[in-house]
């Protein structure tokens, strides 16, 4: 998220507990937003209501003016106005952890149960569907909490911003909601257990062994700090926390002094902040005084010597049990209050690590000891204290040893040789092309950027400008010396940390050990009559998310808010049926300086190649071109453009017998006088790929292989998802294929030949003939450059070798029996039931789109998480090809949630739908759809999937039409259809729920 490029993207594995991020926005409020003029008028020392600005700047490259404020109750605020309709707000409290109970992690999700105003169950996932926020969200960081939103209605943001204010400063902090968020003694038939919404999502994190390394690593880089503790919570920790410890943390940290207000985009900044100072006021009447906080880096412990670790996580069965270890070495840097050091720090780590003219890039990956770079590698600059790291995961034992060695080797020779002259300028070129970018969240990705040093006291506007950074850093650069001495004092520093990982095959079964003895030590400390006692809380519990709630005390946008209209595509379409080409083109000053183009040119495939798409889309941009060095290739790409993109795309199906049509896209942007060279090296990439290196092609299937594994653990429901549907919608077999569990067999299956795989991949590329259906879309500012850039992109496709000879492949085809269960190394479940239906009905389409928000709001979401201590539940309903589907995310209880999906059409088929029930889940609906997008990517919808304003706006009229009567109807129709209906479950493996479900079982290996 944020800015794209490599220095500036905040990494989203710091941010541990991402709440759903959902809903769109509608242009068209019913008041817009004022002008952002009153910024200019201002000058340090002045005040606004009880704000006085401390500071005040231009950042031009950013586009947007920023006010530093102080307010006497010692909160901070920050604005950044921008002439951006997408306004956005945060409130952030510094939540240095004290323990590893979870305390930060847990108050987040209590602060969203019920404010004294709101005094309801959730008032945040209630606004979800009555609001057109683009986003809404809370996030515990290693040493912070933020609330941010993001809208594009006035009303909508004052709504807002009003329910966040009272959820951050009058949170009810109710023990039964700790009891459900945090966690609780349970009784399960006849056993104990612990249970909670935290507590799970801890489990499941902890089970991820990315997450469980980079986690541990870190708290054993910062002895005797803050960041020795899990800000998240240690699973087995969590239970020591009482509900007095949570009230006593939110007391001590969620006061206005610790306080950091962000507000950005084109909002009237006066009413803005009397507003917040207005509800300063009544909050300083209820607080009590503020004591500082213990700084998170008090107590650290500096090793007196390099010091080495390891510990034991779970194994991967899908890989080589020999091939498993993760190790990296980090050293200790700068303090984040030292932005200079810090900014020349990531240009430092981004010409250590990025690409294949990198030093450690070579010295690691190109050595194919390990798979991929080990979690945590780069500069960490989120923290008070900095590091860099690097290091390597899928490596066997006795090349242990090694990874530390070559690092350290690097590092003395990078520190002798320096770096040649054209990389340092592509790292800045970068840096130039990200500072452009106008993102759809541009506003969040800000304080994204500015957080980490501003909860450290230091001032946000000198971090995010950036040019003046540059600036400086060339100079100090030129003056000689400057990498040198950063990296004499990684060297030189006796806290380096070498950190270990080896696999365990009992390690799931000690960690499930551990818990047991944790849940019999806790059942210990009560008697029966307190054991009792336990047990009618939870019926309490039950009874009271079971009870319906007058939701009519929060606020709530109505139908006059969303636009009758869709948002028509912005691009002029031409077609030129000799060519069998489309032409979309654009101009707009949101290009800002840059050019944008993408080719998409048709792909036809036996179904048995198709999974090979993903691997030849990697290698065309990443092997490099005949005849030179890969790092001289990748030096100029870096200096040209952002990158060369080729992906797979699958279209929408205009009908149901036609097989839904694969696409090859190849995309990029650059400055606009790079334009010409960025088609050359893109040319030159696909036509003279380098077949020949075979080491590289290794890296790279290993490394995807990797990858995908690892993220299985994150998007267990998406994997779920995909092999439920796979035998009922062949664009869900696709996918499969190309993203699912399938692909990673298939990675599996090329790792095994690596030169059969080289023959293969050029064999399907020469199968992309460019005589198939193509289209373009570009975007310009200057509309001069369009006749050059719609040529180029044309003749770009024209590139594609033609065939030579035919390879036979027989790949692994995904299953499709109905009803199936993997087996999966984890501790929790993923379940997804599916339903296949007509999309081409847009009636139906249009119902089933409001009836999946009102199945999850009103059903799903209280039986699988609030009962049922699943991480989410829900429904979802996709217009690609019809598919309804009901899902749940990290669930302990998979045969309960399976008995919940059965119900759900009796739910639907006895629940009252309220007009006001409605009109919620079609905000909720009408926000995804007009949610803004990056300008690379906005008004796109014909271009990928043939849908044209008039059938959007069909579609948009089905929508609107939608009643509860229609709903009713069409979901019954749906849910009554046994022959297109299907479960997948990827379940907690040595506990049978497949089996005693009578599913088709697989073990994932
Ligand atoms: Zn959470």
């Amino acid at each position: 998220m944020g800015i794209p490029g490599p220095l500036y993207t905040l990494k989203l594995t710091n941010v541990l507990n991402m709440r759903r991020a959902l809903a769109g926005s509608s242009f068209w409020g019913t008041r817009r937003f004022g002008s952002a003029c009153t910024a200019k008028s201002l000058s340090t020392g002045s005040k606004i209501d009880n704000f006085t600005v401390q500071s005040i700047r231009e950042i031009p490259e950013l586009g947007v003016t920023g006010i530093l404020m102080r307010h006497p109750t010692g909160a901070t605020a920050l604005h950044l106005a921008k002439d951006d309709s997408n306004c956005t707000f945060s409130v952030a409290f510094r939540t240095f952890p004290r323990d590893s109970t979870g305390a930060p992690h847990i108050l987040e999700h209590l602060a969203l149960c019920g404010s004294r105003r709101y005094p309801i169950r959730d008032p945040f996932f209630k606004m979800l569907n009555r609001s057109l926020a683009t986003y809404m969200n809370a996030w515990t960081g290693r040493d912070w909490t933020m609330y941010p939103f993001a809208t594009r209605n006035i009303r909508d943001y004052e709504n807002l911003r009003g329910v966040y204010m009272d959820a951050a400063f009058r949170p009810l902090l109710r023990e039964e909601d700790f009891r459900q968020e945090g966690w609780r003694l349970e009784k399960d038939e006849d056993k104990w257990k612990i249970s909670g919404v935290v507590y799970n999502e801890m489990k499941g994190a902890f089970s991820d062994a990315e997450s469980l390394f980079s986690t541990r690593c870190q708290q054993q880089m910062f002895p005797g700090t803050s960041y020795s503790h899990v800000s998240g919570g240690d699973p087995l920790a969590i239970p020591s926390l009482s509900h007095r410890d949570l009230v006593d943390f939110c007391r001590s940290h969620y006061h206005p002094a610790n306080a950091l207000f962000y507000s950005y985009g084109n909002l009237e900044l006066e009413t803005h902040l009397s507003k917040l100072d207005e509800t300063l006021g009544q909050i300083m009447a209820d607080c009590g005084e503020f004591t500082p906080l213990r700084k998170p880096m008090d107590g650290f412990q500096p090793f007196a010597n390099p010091k080495s670790v390891e510990i034991m996580g779970s194994i991967d069965p899908m890989s080589d049990p020999n091939k498993q270890i993760k190790m990296i070495t980090s050293f200790i840097t700068n303090p984040i209050t030292n932005s200079q050091t810090t900014f020349n720090m990531q240009i430092l780590s981004s010409l250590l690590l990025d690409g294949p003219a990198a030093p450690l890039y070579k010295a690691l990956i190109e050595s194919n000891i390990g798979s991929e770079y080990a979690p945590g590698t780069g500069y960490d600059s989120s923290l008070a204290t900095t590091t860099f790291s690097a290091g390597l995961q899928g490596i066997t034992a006795d090349n242990v040893p090694r990874v530390e060695e070559l690092v350290l080797k690097t590092l003395e020779q990078v520190r002798n040789n320096g770096f040649p002259a054209e990389r340092i300028n592509s790292v800045v070129h970068q840096i130039q092309l990200g500072l452009r970018y106008h993102s759809a969240d541009f506003g969040l990705g800000l304080v994204q950027r500015a957080a980490s040093s501003w909860v450290h006291e230091q001032c946000p506007l000198s971090e995010l400008a950036v040019m003046e950074k540059v600036n400086a850093f060339r100079k100090q650069y030129d003056e000689g010396g400057l990498f040198e001495r950063l990296i004499d004092q990684m060297m030189e520093s006796k806290h380096r940390l070498t950190f270990v990982m080896r696999p365990d095959s009992e390690y799931n079964q000690q960690q499930d050990k551990l818990e047991a003895e944790l849940v019999e030590k806790l059942v210990g400390q009560h008697d029966q009559s307190s054991l009792e006692g336990i047990l009618e809380k939870n019926r309490k519990l039950l009874e009271s998310q079971d009870r319906v709630e007058d939701k009519s005390l929060l606020p709530c946008l109505g139908m006059a808010d969303i636009s009758e209209s869709i948002e028509k595509s912005p691009y002029a379409k031409s077609v030129d049926p000799r060519k069998n080409l489309t032409i979309f083109s654009r101009e707009s000053p949101k290009a800002n300086g840059l050019t944008y183009f993408k080719s998409k040119v048709a792909i036809k495939l036996p179904k048995s190649k198709i999974a090979l798409l993903p691997m030849l889309t990697n290698c065309l941009t990443e092997l490099g071109v005949e005849n030179m060095p890969i790092d001289e290739f990748d030096g100029k790409v870096r200096a040209t453009c952002a990158g060369l993109n080729v992906s797979v795309h699958q279209e929408r199906p205009t009908n149901e017998s036609i097989d839904p049509a694969l696409s090859l896209v190849l995309s990029s942007h650059a400055l606009e006088e790079n334009a010409s060279k960025m088609f050359d090296l893109f040319g030159l990439a696909i036509s003279k790929t380098n077949w020949q290196d075979l080491d590289r092609i290794r890296t790279h299937v290993n490394g995807a292989l990797a990858g995908l594994a690892n993220s299985i653990a994150g998007a267990g429901s998406s994997f779920a998802l995909s092999l439920a549907a796979a035998p009922i919608s062949s664009y869900r077999y696709n996918r499969e294929l190309l993203s699912g569990i399938s692909q990673i067999r298939v990675l599996k299956q090329l790792s095994a030949d690596i030169e059969g795989t080289a023959k293969l991949l050029q064999n399907v590329l020469y199968r992309i003939a460019a005589k198939n259906a193509k289209a373009i879309a570009v975007i310009t500012q200057d509309a001069t450059l369009r006749p050059m850039m719609e040529r180029s992109a044309q003749q770009l496709m024209k590139l594609i070798p033609a065939a030579k000879t035919r390879v036979s492949f027989k790949s692994t085809l995904p299953v499709t029996t109905r009803n199936y269960a993997l087996e999966m190394p984890f501790t929790t479940n993923y379940v997804a039931q599916v339903f296949g239906t007509n999309p081409f009905d847009d009636n139906l389409a249009a119902n089933l789109s409001i009836l999946a928000r009102l199945a999850s709001s009103q059903f799903l979401h209280r039986e699988i998480r609030e009962k049922g201590g699943a991480y989410g539940g829900s429904a979802s309903y996709s217009r690609m090809d019809g598919l309804f589907a009901l899902y749940s995310y990290r669930d302990p209880d998979p045969l309960n949630t399976i008995k919940v999906f059965s119900c759900v059409a009796d739910w639907l088929k006895n629940s009252v739908i309220s007009e006001s029930d409605l009109l919620e889940a079609k905000l909720a609906v009408f926000g995804d759809l007009d949610k803004p997008q990056d300008v690379a990517m906005e008004g796109l919808q014909q271009f990928f999937h043939g849908m044209d304003d008039i059938s959007r706006q069909t579609f948009r009229d089905a929508l609107m039409r939608v009643t509860a009567e229609s709903l009713k109807q069409s979901g019954q129709g749906v849910f009554q259809n046994t022959k297109k209906r299907t479960v997948a479950l990827l379940e907690e493996g040595g506990k049978h729920t497949g089996q005693l479900l009578g599913f088709k079982i697989d073990k994932y290996e």
